[in-house]
């Protein structure tokens, strides 16, 4: 059984706040200030340019996929880490796209996180080969699957509702149309348990700064399926992917397996970062997650409902179809959300109306829970979010 009293002390969370906003960016380990301490006084500064090879920085890329690949049913040498999550939608759909020739068209949903479809929109038409990007409902992605589909590119979990996907239906019915599949992971991984390998998906991708607590711009990571790791052509292949770099050949020669999928020159102290809050992780069972989440999640819908009717739920009322998160529609929901983190509990807003919580077992308990409902329903009911200071809008929201 994991230990959520002893989790939640590896977090450096500010004395009487209420974060509910893991989803977003998480929190910062306790470990994570002297792992940046240490790569930075102990390795660039004494090693310089040794620190490549004396202090591993090297491998770090396929280190830290490993320790990734263990929370999402990847098996150790399918997942590397680097750049950030738009460039790893762009690797993955450009590699997906050449497996799939003869077909031109990207099947995706309108619950898709917009970088994830910008992304795809600019690479189809650098193609210009005749591609197009159809978005569909996400409950109609499964009836739109046929012959004509060349890749199937999903978000697991709806960033605004927390609605879920079948990851295992939905590739099942991909791959008996002949579709190639790519899991964005983003709000998945940290966050619920994910079997990667059973679902036989090609490609998956997912960002290490939500549930992961990687911290700010900490690097994304790309899965390969195994079989296909040594096949696939990396679009964006840049001289870290290259099978030899350092032997500096003018030509490009993709490296071996998913390390192909490197680019460019490793953020190290990002990465010492993310390291240290993967080891947050040693010890903790996915299983034992969800079923706290689900736990802390159904508790705040109780209570919130219990509390004001003038928010809706806006996220599906069975856990089983619901990420980590949870979020209620009100008209005025900036305004609230800026409220209530004056009361100290953060959430955030999406647009247009959407109050948006994420749970994290590892940080958040029932009683944050609790609190968090009691004063999320007192600003919605006395109207103590209306305020000229709560409706001034900032860059990020
Ligand atoms: C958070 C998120 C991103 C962010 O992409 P970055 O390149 O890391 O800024 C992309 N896609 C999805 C689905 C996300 O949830």
């Amino acid at each position: 059984m994991t230990d959520f009293t002893k989790t939640r002390q590896q977090f450096h969370l500010p004395e009487g706040l209420i974060y509910l906003d893991g989803n977003s960016l998480g929190p910062m380990p306790v470990c994570a200030q002297a792992a940046a301490k240490r790569v930075i006084a102990e390795e660039w500064s004494k090693m310089l340019i040794g620190g490549w090879n004396k202090a591993g920085w090297m491998h770090l890329p396929m280190q830290l996929g490993d320790r990734i690949g263990r929370l999402i049913g990847a098996p150790a040498g399918s997942v590397v880490t680097g750049d950030t999550l738009s460039i790893k939608v762009y690797q993955a759909l450009a590699s997906a796209l050449e497996l799939n020739p003869d077909r031109k068209t990207v099947l995706s949903d309108n619950g898709n996180f917009p970088t994830d479809l910008y992304m795809a929109d600019g690479l189809l038409k650098s193609l210009n080969g005749g591609h197009q990007l159809k978005v569909v409902d996400p409950e109609a992605v499964e009836s739109h699957i046929d012959e004509t589909i060349a890749v199937v590119m999903l978000t697991e979990v709806d960033y605004r509702s927390g609605r879920l996907h079948d990851m295992a239906a939905i590739t099942g019915k991909a791959h008996s149309a002949g579709a190639v599949m790519i899991w964005d992971l983003a709000h998945s991984a940290g966050a619920l348990p994910v079997d990667l390998a059973a679902s036989n998906a090609e490609f998956a991708i997912g960002c290490t700064y939500k549930y992961l607590n990687g911290g700010p711009g900490a690097p994304a990571f790309i899965y390969v399926r195994p079989d296909l790791a040594d096949k696939v052509r990396p679009a964006l292949s840049g001289w870290l992917g290259h099978e030899a770099p350092f032997a500096f050949d003018l030509d490009y020669r993709p490296g071996a397996g998913v390390e192909r999928m490197r680019v460019g020159t490793p953020p190290v102290i990002q990465m010492a970062v993310l390291d240290a809050a993967l080891g947050v992780w040693d010890g903790v069972d996915m299983a034992d997650i969800r079923t706290r989440s689900i736990e802390l999640s159904q508790r705040f819908i109780e209570l919130v409902e219990a509390g004001t009717d003038k928010a809706q739920l806006a996220s599906p009322r069975d856990p089983a179809a619901r990420g980590s998160q949870v979020s209620f529609r009100f008209a005025e929901g900036y305004a609230a959300m800026q409220a209530l983190i004056a009361q100290n509990v953060v959430g955030d807003f999406r647009a247009p109306d959407i109050m948006r919580f994420g749970f994290c077992p590892l940080y958040n308990t029932l009683e944050d829970v609790a609190q968090a409902a009691g004063i999320l329903c007192e600003i919605i009911e006395t109207g103590s979010w209306d305020k000229p200071e709560f409706r001034k809008r900032q860059a990020v929201t």
